[in-house]
């Protein structure tokens, strides 16, 4: 990673807290974060080592960035993540929720543990921590919240019912969250990716029929939903977007 140069980096001294950043999407929206200047928090569940080597190559590169460990579903680890960036770094600037799970299975099959994991992290995870940062972020009258949907959460998939309502879920708590925080000077936006390569997506078997749905004919990579991310965070022109669903799927879904 490279940091840009001095005059180009927009979110110099801003805070960004990106959970589920040690892989995947997350981790490519830390780097693109901290090449703009931003201190980034690198939240994990587990994998401390790729939290580590994460935070070393920002650092490295003349960036700032602090792993911390924190289940995101968990009210009170939720509570502990936020109290530290606080103590740390004094004030919250963006918000981005990326910690997500699938537990696939069709639908009668779907055990209700398999049902409440994906709901508990993938939706009641996003309503936990948008609400601790919105706590700061009103105090401070700007912010930018950014949550991670999917092209499941507005097509749906077969074997992902738990996943594709969390999903949606997610994206009817941006648009609620949005008018009730607008006034104060908060934007929040959803992205929707398709299929992105990474962990998650790296063992299904059907790749051929996958790409029979995608137009533009190829999985999507991190960086390109870090890219639409960063625009929603650091963009001057992207104050005056709000409530809103930007899809990055390779044509997927066209609404
Ligand atoms: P991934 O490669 O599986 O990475 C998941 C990340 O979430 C990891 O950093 C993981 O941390 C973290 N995480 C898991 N459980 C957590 C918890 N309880 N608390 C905090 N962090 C937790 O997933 P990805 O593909 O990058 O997906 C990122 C987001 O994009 C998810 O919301 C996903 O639903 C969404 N998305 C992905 C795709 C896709 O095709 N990949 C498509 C649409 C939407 P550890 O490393 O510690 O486990």
């Amino acid at each position: 990673m490279e940091l840009l140069p001095e005059n180009l980096q927009k979110l110099r001294g801003q805070v960004a807290i990106i959970t589920g950043a040690s892989r995947g999407i997350g981790r490519a929206i830390a780097l693109e974060l901290a090449s703009y200047g931003a201190n980034v928090v690198v939240n994990y569940a587990s994998s401390s080592g790729a939290a580590d080597s994460l935070v070393a190559e920002i650092t490295a590169a003349g960036g700032e960035a602090l792993a911390l460990q924190a289940d995101v579903s968990k009210l009170d680890q939720v509570e502990a993540l936020f109290n530290t960036v606080i103590d740390k770094f004094k004030r919250i600037d963006i918000l981005v929720n990326n910690a997500g799970i699938t537990r696939d299975t069709l639908l009668l099959r779907m055990k209700p543990e398999d049902w409440q994991a994906v709901i508990d992290l993938n939706l009641t995870g996003v309503f936990l921590c948008t609400r601790a940062a919105s706590k700061v972020m009103l105090k401070q009258r700007s912010g930018r919240i950014i949550n991670i949907a999917s092209v499941a959460g507005q097509m749906g998939n077969p074997g992902q019912a738990n996943y594709s309502a969390a999903k949606a879920g997610v994206i009817g708590f941006t648009k609620t969250v949005a008018k009730e925080l607008a006034s104060r000077g908060i934007t929040v936006n959803a992205v929707a990716p398709g299929f992105i390569s990474t962990d998650m997506t790296s063992n299904l078997s059907n790749t051929e029929e996958i790409l029979k749905f995608i137009p533009l004919g190829r999985y999507g990579q991190p960086e390109e939903i870090a890219g639409m991310v960063r625009f929603l965070a650091a963009d001057t022109a992207a104050a005056y977007i709000t409530g809103q669903v930007f899809n990055v799927d390779g044509g997927m879904v066209m609404a």
